[in-house]
């Protein structure tokens, strides 16, 4: 694994020319990769080059080689696609091919190759490592290189970064554009709902994924889809269609208007014959009698801009593919840079693309259950929870009778994205497995105030996964703010049994004040779950909490409007003001993905001497043209960075001292950072959350401490902590936040990415 990102200067003697290439298919978000590589790899000492339109241009070399400036890659984390270029190429599947493209690269100076792309282009990547050694001896030997060059080109110092919509490699839990594909996906299936509930229509909905039904099944678990068909978990014929008419009728019947079948492009029966939208309509239409509609979504999936997720993604593993050529030596495989459990990792190249084909090797030869155990373990329990929430029969859950549990949700405090999500799956997971699910409408006021308990009805919910805000209600209530003992006493009345609260710092605080109460209340001595809900990320236990996602797709979307606007006028800077309490992880995240120059954040600070380094170099930028390029420029701050340094005072300070060559302005996003519809990371992990939440509660023996705790994602497994360890010992009450800032490298990379010089003294 590579550990924390370093990002010292290097000595002369390391200083490289490195390439960077894209290609295969594009994926948003390779842009935004490319611009990584070409900046660290300047701010490390060395020289970038771009090779543009993929092998081809290896191939042709001569123009296609360049070296690329800090400047040239301005503006590139908007912009979709890849602004290099992409191609298949033939001939580097071919020697002579590869002779050539090794010669150009010598002729280029080329030390270091950064290879963006799928499994195709990393397994063309490790060809070409594999056969380097013969491929300059063959131009010694034809006298096509010189014997010196010979020598210094002993080895190809290769990388792959993994830039893919299907999300097919191994070794990797997301590819590059995989998310923004999901994200297209989503959308398309929420405005399709919209005409298939109108009409009552059925829809088949064919999305990419020739070996992989990862964008099937994440799409269909985030737009409660039907049913779906993907390559890895095959049925005969009769099988499927057999289920799929009885879950679309189950369905039906309980008063669904709409119907959606998600199908990947891949997808085949178990005898390998392929399932086409053509085949599926058939059996809607033959055997059901609906009205039939197939979408094919085509390159609508590769299109615009990269989500937050992608920009964030491709950026890290571009600086750490810089790193990671820059410690190569010839006894190191080659790398290929992927991320593991929420950490950017190295993995050999070599055997992640081994991997990967072993996948299509294994559904192949028919043998499903290795395709599936070779994704990854998220994988199979996205899966299981679709099928879970969606083939059950309702009318018999599959626990026995004296295991089923009345169950109540609650949200507590700001809205977040996903919290309906979260709503959603709790309510219809129970239903199959034979609980009761509660709903608890307008947090703990509500309860106390006008008993607002609601059994759930299956039909009432059926659209909220996509829906923002918090259809059940919240707020900022807690329980000692209202009557502790009349919570107590509904409760008792309804028998709760397990108890979920989906919410920030103040669900954090409810469920620490009901554990405490459980001495007095033995209503309270039930099993009790969080799962964290908002957008300051602020909840002790978790790395990340439902909202965070979506927000910060929100403020993308608005920094890169600003943004353009700030560009546009070619003469001003924008103060971006954004919430998060006391936490500067969305502040931070922001900088990164939008390209500000610079977040100031409550657990730094803002010094007055950090300050004018930031005006000087703006002042720079416009003094010497760069400003007033189409750059566009903004800074990023956390509402609580300063009380003195408001955004107001920010921006008078920076058009005081701009001398009349810029102008400043606030923006204030507000409410706006919530995020309205939800993205489809939170959509699924509100899914995962509160699965893993009702499991909790079904299996839990009752114990005062270990029954009331977070549901947290550290890396990206979920634990569970009781509130009293994190209470005690994790959490900074003052503040409202965890202890342990995790953020801190992002906030290096994003500074350096713009350029930005930091006192070095600042904590
Ligand atoms: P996507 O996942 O979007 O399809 P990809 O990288 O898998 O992207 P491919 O078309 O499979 O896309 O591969 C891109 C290019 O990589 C090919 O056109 C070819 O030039 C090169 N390539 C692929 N396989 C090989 C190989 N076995 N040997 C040499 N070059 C290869």
């Amino acid at each position: 694994d590579s550990s924390v990102l370093k990002l010292d200067i290097i000595s002369k003697s390391q200083k490289r020319n490195i390439a960077v290439m894209t290609s295969g298919g594009d994926a948003p978000g390779m842009n935004a990769n490319v611009r990584a590589i070409v900046r660290s790899a300047i701010f490390r000492g060395c020289k970038p080059f771009a090779v543009y339109e993929g092998y081809s241009g290896l191939v042709k070399g001569g123009d296609y080689i360049k070296e690329m400036h800090w400047e040239d890659v301005r503006g590139w984390l908007v912009e979709g696609g890849t602004l290099i270029g992409t191609a298949r190429c033939k001939e580097f599947t071919q020697r002579p091919g590869r002779l050539s493209a090794c010669k150009n690269l010598i002729d280029a100076g080329i030390d270091a190759l950064i290879v963006c792309g799928g499994d195709g282009s990393l397994t063309g990547a490790d060809v070409f490592r594999s056969e380097w050694p013969s491929l300059i001896k063959e131009l010694l030997d034809n006298g096509q290189i010189t014997r010196e060059k010979y020598e210094k080109h002993q080895h190809l110092n290769i990388c792959g970064t993994v830039g893919s919509i299907d999300n097919d490699m191994c070794s990797t839990n997301a590819t590059i554009g995989a998310y923004s594909s999901l994200d297209r996906i989503c959308r398309a299936i929420d405005y399709i709902d919209a005409t298939a509930n109108s009409h009552s229509r059925a829809f088949v909905v064919e999305v990419m994924g020739r070996h992989c039904g990862w964008l099937a099944l994440m799409s269909g678990l985030a737009t409660s889809a039907d049913y779906i068909l993907i390559p890895e978990k095959p049925s005969s014929s009769k099988e499927w269609q057999d289920q799929m008419c009885e879950i679309v009728s189950k369905h039906r019947s309980r008063g669904r208007r709409k119907t959606i079948v998600v199908v990947a492009e891949g997808a085949i029966a178990n005898d390998l014959t392929p399932i086409t939208s053509k085949d599926v309509k058939d059996v809607l239409v033959n055997r059901l009698g609906l009205d039939t509609r197939i979408t094919t979504l085509g390159h609508v999936q590769r299109g615009g801009t990269a989500v937050a997720y992608d920009r964030m993604l491709a950026t890290l593993q571009g600086v750490e593919a810089v790193q990671a050529v820059l410690e190569c030596t010839p006894d190191t495989p080659s790398p290929m840079i992927g991320i593991k459990e929420n950490k950017i990792v190295r993995r050999p190249l070599a055997e992640a693309v081994k991997l990967t084909k072993s996948v299509a090797a294994a559904i192949d030869s028919r043998n499903f259950k290795k395709a599936m155990e070779l994704r990854d373990s998220a994988f199979s329990e996205h899966l299981k929870n679709f099928m879970a929430m969606n083939s059950a029969d309702h009318n018999k859950p599959n626990l026995p009778l004296e295991k089923r549990k009345k169950i109540a949700i609650i949200n507590v405090g700001a809205p977040a994205g996903g919290m309906n999500s979260a709503v959603y799956a709790m309510a219809t997971y129970c239903m199959s497995r034979g609980h009761i699910p509660y709903t608890i409408h307008n947090g703990f006021s509500g309860l106390a105030r006008h008993e607002s308990v609601r059994s759930v009805d299956w039909i009432s919910i059926e659209n909220w996964n996509s829906l923002g805000g918090s259809e059940i209600g919240t707020n900022r209530t807690l329980p000692s703010e209202v009557d502790i003992g009349l919570i107590a006493y509904y409760f008792q009345k309804y028998q709760f049994e397990g108890l979920i609260l989906v919410g920030g710092f103040e669900a954090f605080l409810s469920l620490e004040q009901l554990q405490n109460a459980r001495v007095s209340f033995p209503a309270f001595r039930i099993p009790m779950v969080l799962i964290p809900a908002t957008i300051s990320n602020n909840v002790p236990g978790t790395e990340y909490s439902l909202g965070c996602d979506t927000c910060l797709n929100s403020l993308m979307d608005y920094c890169d409007i600003v943004k353009q606007s700030a560009a546009a006028t070619r003469d001003r800077v924008f103060v971006v003001e954004v919430q998060g309490g006391n936490s500067g992880y969305i502040a931070t995240f922001a900088q990164l993905i939008s390209g500000g120059q610079a977040s100031y954040v409550p657990e730094e600070g803002i010094s007055l001497k950090q300050l004018e380094m930031d005006i000087n170099s703006l002042r720079g930028s416009f003094a010497s043209g760069e400003g007033t390029s189409k750059s566009g420029k903004l800074l990023i701050k956390s509402s609580n960075a300063s009380e003195v340094l408001t955004t107001e005072v920010i921006a008078d300070i920076i058009l005081e001292e701009a001398d009349g060559r810029f102008d400043a302005r606030t923006a204030i996003p507000g409410h706006v950072q919530q995020g309205g519809i939800p993205s489809a990371i939170d959509r699924t992990r509100g899914a995962r959350f509160a699965i893993k939440a009702v499991e909790f509660i079904e299996n839990a023996n009752y114990d005062v401490e270990h029954t009331a705790v977070v549901l947290g994602i550290e890396r990206s497994h979920l634990k569970f902590t009781p509130i009293r360890k994190l209470y005690d010992y994790e959490t900074r009450l003052k503040k409202r936040m965890r202890k342990d800032v995790f953020w801190n490298d992002i906030r290096e990379i994003a500074d350096i990415l713009v350029g930005r010089t930091k006192l070095k003294d600042q904590s």
